[in-house]
């Protein structure tokens, strides 16, 4: 199969490195011009688990893949979520009547930009708990493991979903075919709601927002949310689980030390954050159908000021 990661940012690049070292035909498609030109230059630099290592990937800016067109066999979709579209437009040329497209970003309602662009008998919905980081243009650090759930959107896309989750096994990664993607992405956004928000709003780690009196009311409520809003799209969110998994997270053993990405992504790099698609995407939901969400909107409403005041690009 020849796959392209679009979007070769810190997990398009961990994608991209660990499908292309186990011997698939993979090439990368990505907009930032230093990031781009250095891959081209030197390949792609990684530290992989405490072992500096390059891998020559193909790389091209997305005016550049016309040579590929009718070529791709899977698009594997790796921007952030308000990047989305923008990158559907420009992989059209590469796509063939049945060419795969398999979304990993993280965050809720994907499914309806994507169908914009993609028939639905060729989508394919995930998400995953690998993790990545930019060094600098043409370098990444990887470092732990992961795994990664995926699903056809269409009944007809079953066969190809499981031939894709086996590419995926055999590079290390990890792929779970699963009945119910629909959960596991709901499950995420809701880990992610209760806390990244949060934590960049009050500048501080995991476990200190866990150690504070009002963390447990904060994330109850946060849940509580997300499940009302989840359950009217049959979605039925264990509420005591992911309370529990959630306050799993404030262990310094775990990641209780580590500022979730959306702090790294605005405090630390002053970058503008998905919460349109976590907290925001609930808060839409909930209008539409009704269902009160005033902490999922309160949150919204902060971090995109705070993205006004830090001048967030
Ligand atoms: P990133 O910003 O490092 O990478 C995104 C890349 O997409 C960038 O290199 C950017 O230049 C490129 N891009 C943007 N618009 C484009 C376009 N129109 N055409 C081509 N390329 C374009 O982001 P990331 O950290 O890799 O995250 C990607 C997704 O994965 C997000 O939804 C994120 O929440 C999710 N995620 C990230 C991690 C992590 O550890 N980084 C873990 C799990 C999930």
């Amino acid at each position: 199969m020849k796959i392209a990661i679009a979007g070769a940012g810190a997990m398009g690049s961990r994608f991209g490195i660990m499908l292309h070292k186990a011997g698939n035909d993979v090439i990368l498609i990505d907009t930032w011009t230093d990031h781009v030109n250095a891959i081209k230059k030197f390949g792609l630099k990684a530290n992989f688990n405490g072992e500096d290592i390059v891998e020559k990937i193909p790389i091209f800016f997305p005016e550049e893949v016309q040579d590929y067109k009718d070529s791709i066999d899977v698009v594997i979709l790796f921007t952030k979520a308000m990047q989305l579209e923008s990158i559907l437009k420009s992989i059209k040329p590469i796509l063939k009547k049945d060419t795969k497209v398999l979304c990993l970003l993280n965050g809720l309602g994907h499914e309806d930009t994507i169908e914009k662009y993609i028939d639905k008998k060729n989508i394919l919905l995930g998400n995953t708990i690998w993790t990545a980081s930019i060094i600098g243009p043409g370098e990444v650090k990887l470092f732990g493991d992961g795994e990664l759930d995926l699903q056809n959107v269409h009944p007809a896309g079953k066969e190809v979903a499981l031939e894709i989750v086996k590419i995926l096994k055999d590079a290390g990664l990890n792929g779970n075919y699963r009945e119910n993607v629909k959960y596991s992405i709901w499950r995420k956004a809701c880990l992610n709601g209760a806390i990244n928000g949060i934590c960049t709003i009050l500048d501080t780690n995991i476990m200190s927002f866990g150690a504070t009196k009002v963390s447990s009311q904060i994330i109850t409520t946060i849940i509580n949310e997300f499940a009302a809003v989840a359950k009217v799209e049959n979605i039925i969110l264990d509420v005591e689980e992911i309370k529990k998994l959630i306050i799993s997270t404030y262990d310094p053993n775990k990641i209780g030390s580590h500022y979730p990405s959306m702090h790294q992504d605005l405090i630390q790099n002053k970058r503008l954050t998905e919460i349109d698609y976590i907290n925001g995407a609930v808060f839409r939901k909930g209008k539409k159908y009704n269902i009160p969400t005033p902490y999922c909107q309160l949150i919204t409403e902060l971090v995109h000021a705070k993205e006004e005041i830090l001048g967030a690009k």
